[in-house]
């Protein structure tokens, strides 16, 4: 796929732009509401949103869509802010829907003078019940003829705090026969007195989301306002209000397909859920498909803009295999990551004819000179893995088996001469002869070892835990009724392994294991070995 590549959206920004139909350039807005972490979804919104206005010389609002403040945290402002700068987008201006509350309410109560608005003191159970089906109008509301004094009054001693939640909302006087079930009478205000996390107790009546929407697109000069398809049934109701407050400007509201991405969830309910139950250790553990659990497992910033230019922007609702997204992490990885050599299931090997020690060396990355070299120390003791040792090899076996050859990466050649087993007969050392005349890079011992394989000094090594991280869940779709049930409780399997002694001191966060994947460092622990999180195999296939 080429950077060329136009989607629908793009499409029509071409078109408004070469129409001279924005006055103000193309202007977006990325609008969250902070009661969770963002996510990979919400990465495709972003780099939608912000993409756009940096491909077309605009700029982009981080609005905070703070309307409903019972769940809602700083903690959650703090992680979105955090996450959109990581993913490398700079915003214009962070803005609240509530930064906004005064017009907005001022904007209701000019709809209650028109009598286009009033207010309704049916039980939200009654609202429910009276609003109608797919295939039955609803019933209009008794208080919907109420007078246009009777409305204003009430909808002052609403905002004044003098009545309790769920008495009184106030609602649109639209149409209680339309089709279309969110233009009957929709509500746009209740009362809730509960403490915002920006306006503390100033309010104790909140806009909803249909009403609040349009108005901060409109006040922001939005040129093209994004949302996901299941907001096209809502469109009519934010043209609506659009078209029936004094406000000069109407931006057009636009769907796109959410982004579904296998072997996980995303909707924030349920996230939430697998936190709160500590099915996870956090809102970043490295299994969540929020972006702080990505990061913490290692994946680039820049595989995930890469994966969503991949996934690209249309109308159709469609599940991402998890392949893709792995595909974009090893492709940013794989020339920019040093590689080490890391023994996850050491098996020792002890070199009968070496003495004393050495100091080899060897590149970061065999194809990327830019990366450096580094030493590597050598003794008569190292470590493999297990699974480079087999008692009776199958075929086309390239690794150690009995009385076979292979050689040491950066260093020798080495035969397996002799296999030391426990009681219970598991292998726990071996014994073999190096080849003092096969050294990388100064080899003449004409010696022809089928395989290759890393290794690490058992004196200098340096003891690491190692995190390898599975899907967490056993299913493609979780069912957001089961979900629980398919998560997969054996997704993280943490080693005690041994790693080279120069990538400790190495700046970079995120390494190639040779032979194993990516990993990358993670937050140091006071106590206890360096850990590192795995980002992704070498190949697929889990
Ligand atoms: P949830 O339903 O999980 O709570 P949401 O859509 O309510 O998610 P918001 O915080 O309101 O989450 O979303 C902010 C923006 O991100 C919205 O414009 C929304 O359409 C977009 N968004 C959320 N999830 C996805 C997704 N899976 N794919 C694409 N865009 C998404
Ligand atoms: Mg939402």
């Amino acid at each position: 796929m080429d950077n060329e590549t136009t989607d629908f959206i793009r499409q029509r920004i071409e078109t408004d732009l070469a129409e001279n139909a924005l006055t103000q350039g193309v202007i977006t807005r990325f609008p969250p509401e902070p009661n969770g972490f963002l996510h990979i979804g919400h990465a495709k919104s972003i780099c939608l949103n912000f993409g756009v206005a940096q491909e077309y010389g605009g700029e982009t609002f981080l609005r905070f869509d703070d309307t409903n403040p019972v769940k809602e945290s700083n903690e959650f402002v703090e992680s979105i802010q955090r996450d959109v700068a990581w993913l490398g987008f700079q915003w214009k201006a962070i803005t609240h829907a509530s930064d906004y509350f005064e017009q907005i309410y001022q904007f209701a109560e000019a709809l209650i003078r028109d009598g286009k608005a009033y207010i309704c003191s049916l039980n939200p159970e009654q609202i429910r019940t009276t609003r109608g089906t797919l295939t039955e109008p609803g019933e209009n509301s008794p208080y919907r003829d109420r007078t246009v004094e009777e409305n204003l009054d009430l909808f002052q001693r609403m905002r004044a705090g003098e009545f309790p939640d769920g008495s009184h909302v106030a609602r649109l006087k639209i149409d209680m026969a339309s089709p279309n079930l969110n233009m009957r009478d929709p509500v746009i205000y209740r009362i809730r007195h509960a403490t915002h996390q920006r306006t503390g107790d100033a309010w104790c009546i909140y806009p909803m989301y249909d009403f609040t929407h349009g108005i901060c697109d409109a006040i922001e000069h939005i040129s093209h306002s994004l949302c996901t398809l299941e907001f096209a049934d809502h469109r009519p109701l934010y043209d609506w209000v659009l078209d029936n407050i004094a406000i000069n400007y109407h931006p057009p509201q636009i769907e796109f397909s959410r982004l579904g991405l296998e072997y996980t969830v995303m909707s924030k309910r349920l996230l939430h859920r697998l936190v709160d139950e500590q099915l996870v250790s956090g809102w970043d553990d490295p299994r969540m498909p929020t972006l702080a659990g990505l990061r913490r497992r290692g994946v680039p910033a820049s595989a995930i803009r890469e994966f969503c230019q991949r996934i690209g922007v249309t109308k159709q609702d469609n599940v991402i295999e998890m392949n893709l997204l792995d595909f974009c992490i090893r492709q940013d990885l794989e020339a920019s990551a040093p590689r080490g050599m890391v023994v996850l299931n050491p098996l020792k090997v002890v070199l009968s004819n070496y003495e004393g020690s050495e100091t080899l060396d060897g590149p970061w990355h065999a194809q990327n000179d830019t990366l450096g070299r580094r030493e590597l120390p050598f003794s008569a003791e190292i470590f493999i893995e297990q699974d480079d040792y087999a008692v009776e090899p199958p075929a086309k076996w390239k690794r150690l088996s009995p009385g076979q050859m292979v050689r040491l990466r950066y260093a020798y050649i080495i035969r397996c001469d002799e296999v030391i087993e426990d009681e219970q007969g598991r292998v726990v050392q071996l014994n073999c002869t190096y080849f003092a005349d096969s050294k990388s890079g100064q080899d003449t011992s004409g010696l022809k070892p089928k395989g290759v394989v890393h290794w690490v000094d058992a004196h200098a090594g340096v003891p690491v835990r190692v995190m390898d991280y599975g899907r967490l869940f056993k299913v493609p779709n979780p069912s957001s009724q089961t979900f629980l049930d398919d998560i997969d409780t054996e997704s993280l399997t943490a080693l005690e392994a041994v790693a080279e002694p120069a990538m400790m001191n190495h700046e970079a966060q995120r390494f190639q294991f040779e032979r194993q994947g990516y990993f990358c460092k993670d937050v140091a622990s006071a106590d206890g070995p360096p850990v590192f999180n795995k980002t992704v195999s070498l190949r697929e296939g889990f």
